[in-house]
């Protein structure tokens, strides 16, 4: 699975690849309402057998290749731990 991590100060920040740039989860900011793996349209997300540090199960993007960028993981969550990042395009 193509995802990269990188440690911020005490957060963990997880970066899947998608079509459209990259899914990315604030780990420790979830609450693990599961809100984002219910409304994901292309069941791209499951939670994680993980805890994070408030111990919760974060969600994980166990298909990250369906997924479509379309934002909605992001406006759904409460606490603004999961959000897409576009990749700039080349419209020349
Ligand atoms: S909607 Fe946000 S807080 Fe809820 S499980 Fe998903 S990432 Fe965590
Ligand atoms: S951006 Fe859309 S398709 Fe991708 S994980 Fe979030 S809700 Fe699912």
């Amino acid at each position: 699975m193509n995802v990269e991590t990188e440690q911020e100060g005490e957060d963990l920040l997880y970066c899947w690849s998608i079509s459209r740039g990259e899914l990315c989860l604030r780990e420790n900011y979830c609450k693990g309402c599961a809100y984002c793996v219910e409304f994901c349209p292309n069941d791209v997300l499951s939670v994680s057998e993980q805890f994070n540090e408030k111990g919760y199960h974060p969600p994980e993007a166990t298909d990250p290749e369906r997924c479509t960028g379309c934002g909605l993981c992001g406006l759904i969550c409460p606490d603004f731990a999961i959000w897409v990042e576009e990749e700039e395009r080349d419209e020349s």
